[in-house]
């Protein structure tokens, strides 16, 4: 049952048919793991704690530099030095006193990982390199837990949902070298990437993720939404499972 203060705050989302006060229960008792608090984590995250997501968990072992305030909107100068989880920690308790926040500030290894998200329903890829993604890509598929991954570069996003622990359902390692960009995979420090962009896919981000656990409308299982925001180009593309894909072959 929703409190008196929690009706008034989620009215926007429970007068949505979709959603409802049932819907707005599911949300507070959902349990949420954002990989990253960086450029997508940012807006992830607050989007999340808006909506009334009531468990989430939030690794990241960086701190927040001055260069991440053009897009990391969950920091400001304040936080400069402090760690990125405890500057996120900080602007969640003042957003919602609903969410119960868990910070990791951890190097996303595959060790740590596989510990945490035994403890969550909903894995996010927020990060931005190529191994930690094929690592939480390994452990959302051993532990069967829905994976919903986004990406930013530049001007260009993509964002997919993958339960490769059901059957024919592809994994991110069995498309990855064939539809990927290879320039994805640059460290951070090598690339840029404009603000709003990274704001954009973090609330897609969000917003599938808030789908997924309400289980209403199209999943994007099977399928990756490609963004070019500066050809103004949005495609949705279906993505195949591949038999040799060593991940998600694999008998758990
Ligand atoms: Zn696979």
């Amino acid at each position: 049952m929703l409190t008196e203060s929690q009706k008034q705050r989620y009215l926007r989302n429970t007068i949505l048919p979709e959603i409802g006060e049932l819907g707005q229960e599911k949300l507070l008792n959902a349990k949420v793991l954002v990989i990253g608090a960086g450029g997508l984590g940012s807006p992830v995250l607050l989007y999340l704690a808006a909506a009334g997501i009531g468990n989430i968990g939030v690794v990241d072992d960086d701190i927040v530099e001055l260069s991440n305030l053009q897009r990391q909107v969950i920091h400001n100068e304040k936080n400069l030095g402090q760690k990125k989880v405890a500057s996120a920690r900080e602007k969640i308790s003042d957003l919602n006193p609903d969410v119960n926040l868990t910070i990791f500030s951890e190097r996303a290894n595959r060790e740590i990982l596989r510990k945490i998200c035994v403890d969550y329903d909903f894995i996010l890829d927020a990060t931005d390199n190529f191994p930690t993604r094929f690592i939480i890509n390994e452990i959302a598929h051993e532990q069967k837990k829905p994976l919903i991954f986004a990406a930013v570069k530049g001007f260009l996003g993509q964002v997919s949902t993958f339960k490769s622990y059901q059957k024919n359902n592809p994994c991110y390692s069995c498309f990855n070298p064939n539809i990927l960009d290879e320039n994805f995979s640059l460290p951070l420090a090598e690339k840029g990437i404009l603000g709003s962009v990274a704001g954009t896919i973090g609330a897609l981000q969000a917003t599938t993720t808030i789908r997924e656990i309400l289980g209403i409308g199209e999943s994007l299982v099977g399928k990756i939404l490609l963004f070019d925001f500066l050809k103004n180009d949005f495609r949705k593309v279906s993505l195949k499972k591949s038999s040799s894909c060593k991940i998600c072959n694999a008998v758990t």
